[in-house]
C-alpha cells in the first residue's frame, strides 16, 4: 500500500480549485501539489491503492471542464519549472509547468521559436498544451502541438515514470488492427483540426504511442515534462485587414487566401467587433464600418518584398468583396492590426450577468468549404433560441469560437442554452465537423462523441481508457462520459452553483476577467 500523500482538504483551498475557466464550479474533495516526478509517482499510486479520483491540472484555463472534478486536483503548476533549449538540435526541454510563453523567451536569442502559438501562452502550461492539443492562430500553417511535441515524460495509472517519443512506436498497451484501423478512418472528422476523442487517426497514421497520449486530458497520465521542437523565426511580416458587408463572402474568401499559405488567418464577427470597440478604452474597432465580418491574415515570408507582394496580391483578389482594408508591413503596423483579436476574449470575459459569456459551444470546427454554413447556422439559432453569440477565431481551419451571451438573471435562460448546445451540435453533425477544435472535450463534451464517430469508435475510445487506466482514476468523466453525463449541470452561474466564500469566489471570478491564470491557485485562499 503505498502511504497517503499531503492533501489540502481545507474548504477555502478546495474552493480556490472548483472553477477554471468555462462554465463549470465544482468543489473538489483535496488538492495535491506535486513538486517532483517523485512525487506524482507516489500520488499515482496511492490513488490507485485507494480507487481516488485524480484530475491533473496546470493553470487552469482550459475551457471545457477537464481541469475541476469532484476528485483530488492535482496542482502541477507550482513545480517542474525546468527549462533548456538546445539550439543545435532545436529543441526546448519544460517542466510541465512552462508556459508556451517562458518556451518562446527562451528560444527567441536563438532564433528560434515554438510555432503553434495559443492565445494563452502567457499562461498555458506545457502539461495542458500537450494535453488539450492546443493550437493558435498560426494553426493554419503550423498545425496544432501535436506535431511540435518530440516527447513526453509521463507517469501512468500504474505510477510507472517514462519517457515516450516520437518513432517511439505503439508501446504496449493498445493496438488498432486492421480493420478498426480502415474504421478510424471512415469515422473520423474531415476538418483541418481535431482535439476530440482520443486521436486514433494520429495514432493510425504514425504508429506512435505518443499520438494516443497527446490530447488525452489527463485521462490516461500526467504529464511531468515535454521536449518541444522548434523552428526558426522566419525573417520577415507582413498582413493586411479585410473587412466584408456579407457573410457569404467567406465562400470564396476563405480559399483565395488560404492558396496564397498565410501564417493565420482570424475571424472576428460583428457582435464581436461591437463588443471590442464598445469596451476598449483606445476605442479600438470603432472605426470599422459596419462590417458582417473581419477577417485577419498575416504572412511569413524569406524577404519583406515577398510578404509586401502577398498582402497586395490578396488585397487585389479580393477588392470586389471587401467594404473596409488595412494593410500592415512594420512591426508597429501588426501589432494595431492585431490589437483588436487580442481585445477579443479581454471583451468577453468582462461582459455582466446579463449578458454574460458561457462556453459550451465555443469550439466547433469544420470542412473549410462549410465555414460560411456554419456561421450561417450559428446566426439562424441564435435568432431562433434569442441568445446572443459572438464569434471569433481560427476561419482559415475552418474553427470557429463561439460564445453564447444569455442573460442568466432572465428566467429560463439555461433552458435557452440547452438548446443552443443541441442546435450548434446537431449543426456540426449535418456539416462533417467536430465539436472541438483546439480545447478537448472535457465534461462538457463528452456524452456527443458518440454521435460524431459512432459507437464502434467510441467503443475504442473506451478500449483506450481500459488500456492505460483500468481503474478510471484518471479525470473520470472526460472524454469517456459518466454514467449520469449533464454537460450544464455543475454550472458556476446561477442560483445552483455550488456554495463557496463569497470573497473566494470573487477573486475566482477576477482571475477570469484579468486572465489572471498564472496567479499560484493555493494563493487565493490566504
Ligand atoms: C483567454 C483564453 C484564451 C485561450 N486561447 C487558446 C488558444 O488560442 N488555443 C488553445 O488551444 N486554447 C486556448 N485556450 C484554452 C487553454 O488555454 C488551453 O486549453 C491550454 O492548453 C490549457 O492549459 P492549462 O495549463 O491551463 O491546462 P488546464 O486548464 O489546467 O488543463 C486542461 C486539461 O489538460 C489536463 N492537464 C493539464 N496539465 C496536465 C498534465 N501536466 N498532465 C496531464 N494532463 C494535464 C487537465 O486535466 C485538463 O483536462 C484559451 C483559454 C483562455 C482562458
Amino acid at each position: 500500500m503505498t502511504p497517503a500523500p499531503a492533501l489540502l482538504t481545507d474548504l477555502r483551498v478546495r474552493a480556490a480549485y472548483s472553477e477554471g475557466a468555462g462554465i463549470y464550479r465544482i468543489v473538489p474533495e483535496g488538492v495535491a501539489v506535486p513538486r517532483s516526478v517523485e512525487d506524482v509517482r507516489r500520488l499515482a499510486g496511492w490513488a490507485a491503492d485507494t480507487r481516488t479520483s485524480l484530475v491533473p491540472r496546470g493553470a487552469g484555463s482550459g475551457i471545457p471542464g477537464g481541469n475541476v472534478g469532484r476528485g483530488v486536483i492535482v496542482d502541477l503548476s507550482q513545480g517542474f519549472h525546468e527549462l533548456s533549449v538546445d539550439a543545435r538540435r532545436r529543441v526546448a526541454r519544460a517542466g510541465a509547468s512552462v508556459t508556451a510563453a517562458e518556451i518562446g523567451a527562451a528560444a527567441l536569442p536563438y532564433g528560434l521559436r515554438l510555432p503553434p502559438d495559443p492565445s494563452s501562452a502567457a499562461f498555458a502550461t506545457s502539461g495542458g498544451l500537450v494535453a488539450t492539443n492546443a493550437a493558435g492562430p498560426r494553426s493554419v500553417r503550423y498545425g496544432s502541438v501535436r506535431r511540435w511535441v518530440e516527447a513526453i515524460e509521463i507517469v501512468d495509472a500504474s505510477g510507472e515514470v517514462r519517457w515516450v517519443r516520437r518513432g517511439g512506436g505503439r508501446g504496449e498497451r493498445f493496438a488498432l488492427d486492421d480493420a478498426e484501423r480502415r474504421l478510424v478512418e471512415a469515422r473520423f472528422p474531415k476538418t483541418r483540426k481535431n482535439s476530440s476523442g482520443y486521436a486514433l487517426d494520429a495514432f493510425a497514421a504514425s504508429g506512435d504511442e505518443l499520438d494516443l497520449l497527446i490530447g488525452s486530458e489527463g485521462t490516461l497520465g500526467m504529464v511531468t515534462a515535454v521536449e518541444w521542437r522548434l523552428d526558426p523565426i522566419p525573417p520577415d511580416r507582413a498582413g493586411v485587414a479585410l473587412g466584408f458587408a456579407d457573410l457569404a463572402a467567406l465562400d470564396d474568401a476563405l480559399p483565395f487566401l488560404l492558396a496564397l499559405n498565410p501564417s493565420a488567418l482570424e475571424l472576428l464577427d460583428h457582435t464581436l467587433l461591437s463588443l471590442v470597440a464598445a469596451g476598449s478604452a483606445e476605442g479600438m474597432g470603432a472605426a470599422l464600418p459596419d462590417l458582417a465580418c473581419l477577417l485577419l491574415v498575416e504572412f511569413e515570408r524569406e524577404t519583406a518584398a515577398a510578404a509586401r507582394g502577398v498582402v497586395g496580391d490578396a488585397v487585389r483578389g479580393l477588392h470586389h468583396h471587401t467594404r473596409h482594408v488595412e494593410t500592415a508591413v512594420d512591426r508597429d503596423g501588426l501589432a494595431h492590426l492585431w490589437a483588436v483579436r487580442r481585445l477579443a476574449s479581454p471583451a468577453l470575459a468582462r461582459l455582466p450577468e446579463t449578458r454574460r459569456s458561457l462556453q459550451v459551444v465555443e469550439d466547433g470546427c469544420v470542412p473549410l468549404e462549410r465555414t460560411a454554413d456554419y456561421v450561417a447556422g450559428l446566426r439562424e439559432t441564435s435568432r431562433g433560441r434569442g441568445i446572443e453569440l459572438a464569434m471569433f477565431g481560427h476561419a482559415g481551419d475552418g474553427h470557429v469560437h463561439v460564445n453564447a451571451l444569455p442573460d442568466t438573471t432572465r428566467h429560463g435562460w439555461r433552458e435557452d442554452l440547452a438548446a443552443v448546445l443541441e442546435d450548434v451540435t446537431a449543426l456540426l453533425l449535418q456539416l462533417g465537423g467536430t465539436p472541438s477544435g483546439e480545447h478537448g472535450d472535457g465534461r462538457l463534451r463528452a456524452g456527443v462523441l458518440g454521435r460524431f464517430v459512432g459507437a464502434e469508435v467510441a467503443a475504442l475510445f473506451q478500449d483506450v481508457k481500459r488500456a492505460y487506466d483500468p481503474r478510471s482514476v484518471f479525470n473520470p468523466g472526460v472524454i469517456i462520459p459518466a454514467a449520469a453525463w449533464a454537460p450544464l449541470a455543475d454550472l458556476k452561474v446561477g442560483e445552483a452553483a455550488a456554495p463557496i466564500p463569497d470573497d473566494i469566489a470573487a477573486r475566482l471570478r477576477a482571475v477570469e476577467r484579468g486572465a489572471e491564470w498564472t496567479i499560484p491557485k493555493t494563493g487565493l485562499a490566504d
